[in-house]
């Protein structure tokens, strides 16, 4: 099975999308103070919730996110697919600027980051950058890669970093999967362009 990546940008983010959103993710929405902060975390939640969705034959509103820390047990660690009787998929999700992304994986964790190039210190590391994070969302980064911030990146066992297309100029996004080497990659967009 392949795995897959659905992009969007701010401009989905309409309010019906809090229709399709559970209350954990409403209550996130309302905690955040700036539009753009709600916008993004709207969107990713949303298209969190139409990729799995798609991939399990459900309806957005039907699946069932756990974002239970590992920490403390609050409701914001990274997101899990609950889906009792069926295979879940592994997820990630990324947003930064007007864009969101989010990878999805039958083969294991898998971890992507999308980030605007204009919002770093030093955008010239922006591929780096966003490699490292995908490393440390999919698990796969040691301790010490955290601390040695030198490029590019070694990665770890099994994992495959992949480098992503982002659909505007002016960011960058990568990918890491510890899906085979031969395993498809879809890139998919939401909405689906109209015509
Ligand atoms: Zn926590």
């Amino acid at each position: 099975m392949a795995v897959e990546v659905w992009w969007s940008s701010l401009a989905a983010a309409d309010r019906d999308l809090l229709g399709i959103l559970d209350a954990t993710e409403r209550a996130r929405i309302e905690s955040l103070d700036r539009p753009a902060d709600r916008g993004r975390s709207l969107l990713g939640a949303a298209l969190l919730r139409v990729a799995v969705a798609s991939h399990l034959g459900l309806a957005p509103a039907e699946v069932v996110v756990d974002r239970t820390c590992n920490e403390c047990g609050g409701p914001h660690g990274a997101p899990r697919i609950l889906s009792p009787g069926m295979p879940a998929p592994w997820v990630s999700v990324s947003h930064s600027g007007v864009l969101a992304v989010v990878a999805l994986s039958p083969h294991g964790p898998v971890g992507v980051d999308v980030q605007r190039l204009s919002d770093l210190t030093d955008p010239r590391a922006g591929r780096d950058w966003v490699r490292r994070e995908a490393l440390l969302k999919a698990g796969t980064a040691a301790p010490e890669m955290e601390r040695a911030v030198t490029s590019p990146v070694p990665v770890q066992t099994d994992a495959t970093a992949h480098e992503l297309r982002p659909p505007l100029s002016g960011y960058v996004a990568a990918l890491v999967t510890l899906a085979p080497a031969d395993t498809e990659l879809v890139i998919r967009h939401w909405p689906p362009a109209q015509g």
